[in-house]
């Protein structure tokens, strides 16, 4: 039997239950998370492999979660993820949004929802809602035509995920695995963690050097009864870029450094320790070997 294997976007507002449903879907067999060198850069949320699947679902975070997104770069991620995706999924939250408007009428959502893709339609929360409102949703959205299917569920409840999985897969083309199936690593918080270094440097320096900024986690660690220690380094390819990242009397990084250190501490949900530095690497876009070091390890990019 042939595999069948495929990027699924998981689009949705925040708190509406991405994270949980993700958990869900994934269970135990999370199998790998890492930082995937391709043309742009992919969020990977999550691996669901089975002996003849693999679904690789991803993050879009301009509706996912505000404070991470690279302000400027929002709509072209958005777009990426959606355009990268073999299968989108859009989350609702019936609590929040009982009759569809809020989400269906987002001006984010209404390009999404204009893609030739697959989309399935998630109605979450029904744990809390009533039959009511849920079978008015339900025909409100069917008469609609956006979506190949809409499913409701409760994430927190684990209510219809194997139907999630069934319709993905529907969906899904044939093709062959992209990760191993075993590889079980800690891979994503080091990688979230340095995205979100990444982002604040975006977010808070000019132009043209984020664009040549990359961040490399040296240390993670955990240590019993005090925060876990984090150092990373920021490297940037011109020693002039070095005084820039700094800033006046390290006012700059200091700065970056604490609003990095909270945005960590919001996602991964406990405290840290955050030290950086900054690394001048000569070039380091085009050299292999150091690519290679940062996880870019495509051989044919
Ligand atoms: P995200 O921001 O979209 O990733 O949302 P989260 O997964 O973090 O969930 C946001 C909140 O909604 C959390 O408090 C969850 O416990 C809650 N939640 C998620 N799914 C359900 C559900 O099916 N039913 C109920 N009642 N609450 C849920
Ligand atoms: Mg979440």
């Amino acid at each position: 039997m042939n595999t069948k294997s495929g990027y699924v976007a998981i689009i949705g507002k925040p708190n509406v239950g991405k994270s949980t449903l993700m958990n869900a879907l994934l269970g135990e067999r999370l199998s790998i998370v890492t930082n995937k060198p391709q043309t742009t850069r992919k969020r990977v949320l999550g691996i669901l492999s089975d002996e003849n699947y693999q679904m690789i679902f991803l993050d879009t975070p301009g509706l996912l979660e505000p404070s991470y997104l690279l302000q400027r770069k929002l709509l072209d991620f958005i777009e990426n993820s959606v355009k990268d995706a073999d299968v989108l999924v859009v989350i609702i939250d019936i609590l929040k949004d009982p009759n569809g408007e809020k989400t269906l009428r987002d001006e984010k959502m209404q390009k999404i929802i204009k893609s030739e893709k697959p989309k399935i339609l998630l109605i979450n929360k029904i744990d809390k809602s009533n039959e009511e409102i849920l079978s008015a949703l339900v025909s409100k959205i069917e008469s609609k035509k956006i979506f190949d299917r809409v499913i409701p569920i409760s994430a927190t409840e684990k209510f219809n995920i194997k139907s999630v999985q069934e319709a993905i897969l529907d969906f899904l083309p044939e093709g062959p695995k992209y990760f191993p199936d075993d590889q079980i690593t800690d891979e994503p918080e080091r990688f979230f963690v340095s995205e979100i270094i990444r982002e604040k440097i975006f977010e808070n320096y000019k132009e043209e050097v984020p664009f040549s900024t990359e961040v490399v986690i040296e240390e993670f660690s955990e240590r019993e009864s005090r925060k876990d220690f984090i150092s990373a380094s920021i490297i940037v390819e011109r020693e002039t870029q070095k005084p820039i990242i700094i800033g006046k009397r390290g006012e700059a990084i200091k700065k970056i450094g604490k609003i990095a250190r909270e945005a960590i501490e919001n996602f991964l949900q406990r405290e840290v320790f955050l030290e950086l530095r900054v690394k001048v690497k000569p070039k380091w876009r085009n050299d292999k070997r150091m690519l290679k070091s940062f996880g870019y390890d495509k051989e044919n990019e």
